[in-house]
């Protein structure tokens, strides 16, 4: 059992609770004060992908940091920027190669609006300016991505604050009691995207953005055959911009580099984050076309940017960890060993009838609590069971991910996405923990 830390503390987060003292982190590895060892079997919140204090990448910013550590942008290039602009570009599809970088993920969302804003406005297009997003969904906590975030609890104390913007309902097939497999479950859930734009208007249309696997606000949901392609083809035909927020999915985390790639589609602005300098360092990056940023400079330049874009330190460290991902073959372990974490999880189904569905994609892997497997019926609000699993499991060195988005305030998930440099030996750690954890919630869930 350990301790919280309860020593007067000047720092606030969300709320008063207080966590155990981290003192060092080591491959899959976390370790508190107290000598305690935890399992980060979340990667923090799917950030550090290839595992904490890794060499090379400790490396390459001990021999940056000693270089320099700031250079303005409106002063200086630096040589990581330049260096990790190329790479990026390399990387992404579609032809995608203008790399704007920032400190995080909801600065990368709030950077893709305002380019795509200003974009329509270079093109003769100014009537453009709706965002359309879906629910649920979550893209960033500053004003305009918290406007695309289709999550009540968070969003609802601000709605005074941000201009609405359209949502429509994210494919959430297996509680429709659709088929994902087939081509027209995606059609289905997509061409509701056409509906929202007719309604709408479509040349008040600027942009529609989707998680291409969702994160933390669906519990990586997988789109249904057919979706991706059938969006990107419903932007094409109304001249509106496709943005992917890839900033959970972009670095491998699902067995590919893009989330997207799984679908072959490439949109016209991405952004990405967590797993680019994988906790390393702040950092993410929206990354457009061409034919998105050129007429945007051509008119007086883009008017957005943050202090800290390009730092040389952030982008040393993203290029070092980008170049592990590559060079250890994490894209191929994540596939390798999400197959396996997932056929594992789906394995508790047998055990447990209160889990009601297990999906994802490489090691971007959640599990879902229902009350009613049949129905997929929430778990009553209130019920404890859902916290203290994630407090049982913390309690039995395992780390892992919820988010309440349809029973207590609306469905609970739980992500299991350990770093992607897991082995076998790290699954069967994760799984005697989380089967001892559960065993103990299932009395409260059944009561
Ligand atoms: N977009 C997605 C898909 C995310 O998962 C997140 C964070 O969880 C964000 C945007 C916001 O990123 P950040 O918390 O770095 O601002």
């Amino acid at each position: 059992m350990t301790t919280p830390n309860r020593q007067p503390s000047h720092l606030f987060y969300q709320t008063r609770r207080r966590r155990p003292m981290l003192d060092q982190a080591r491959g899959v590895y976390m370790w508190d004060v107290d000598g305690k060892r935890y399992l980060d079997g979340s990667s923090g919140a799917m950030v550090c992908n290839i595992g904490h204090s890794n060499e090379r990448v400790l490396e390459a910013m001990r021999r940056q940091m000693v270089k320099s550590t700031f250079g303005y942008r409106l002063h200086f290039e630096t040589e990581p920027a330049e260096r990790l602009a190329a790479k990026t570009a390399s990387l992404c599809p579609g032809g995608l190669n203008k790399v704007f970088f920032v400190s995080g993920g909801s600065e990368a969302v709030e950077s893709a609006i305002k380019l795509a804003r200003q974009w329509a406005i270079a093109v003769g297009e100014p009537q453009r300016y709706k965002v359309i997003s879906r629910y649920p969904s979550y893209h960033g906590s500053s004003l305009g991505a918290l406007a695309l975030t289709g999550y009540a609890p968070m969003t609802a104390p601000f709605d005074p604050m941000m201009r609405a913007m359209p949502k429509i309902p994210a494919p959430r097939a297996y509680l429709d009691g659709l088929d994902p497999t087939k081509e027209g479950t995606g059609h289905h859930y997509a061409n509701m995207l056409e509906e929202r734009i007719l309604q709408e208007g479509p040349e008040t249309v600027l942009g529609f953005i989707v998680e291409p696997v969702g994160g933390a606000s669906t519990g990586a949901l997988v789109p249904p055959t057919g979706y991706m392609a059938r969006i990107r083809e419903i932007c094409d035909r109304h001249g509106i911009l496709l943005i992917h927020d890839e900033v959970m999915t972009g670095g491998g985390r699902t067995g590919r580099f893009w989330g997207a790639e799984h679908w072959g589609v490439a949109p016209d602005i991405l952004v990405i984050s967590k797993g680019f300098a994988a906790g390393y360092a702040p950092l993410g990056a929206m990354v457009a076309h061409d034919r998105v940023v050129e007429p945007v400079l051509d008119k007086g330049g883009f008017i957005h940017g943050y202090t800290y874009a390009g730092n040389p330190l952030a982008c040393a460290a993203g290029l070092a960890v980008v170049e592990e991902i590559e060079t250890q073959g994490l894209m191929a372990n994540a596939e390798r060993m999400g197959n396996e974490l997932k056929r594992r999880l789906k394995g508790l189904m047998d055990r447990y009838d209160f889990i009601g569905d297990v999906r994802g994609s490489g090691l971007l892997l959640a599990f879902e609590l229902v009350a009613d497997r049949r129905t997929m019926a929430p778990l009553p609000k209130g019920l404890n069971a859902f916290d203290r699993l994630v407090e049982l499991a913390y309690e039995r060195g395992l780390i892992i991910y919820s988010r309440r988005t349809r029973g207590g305030l609306e469905g609970d998930h739980f992500l299991v996405c350990p770093p992607m440099i897991v082995e076998e030996s790290h699954l069967d750690e994760i799984m005697a923990a989380l089967t001892a954890a559960l065993d103990e919630v299932a009395g409260e869930i059944k009561a």
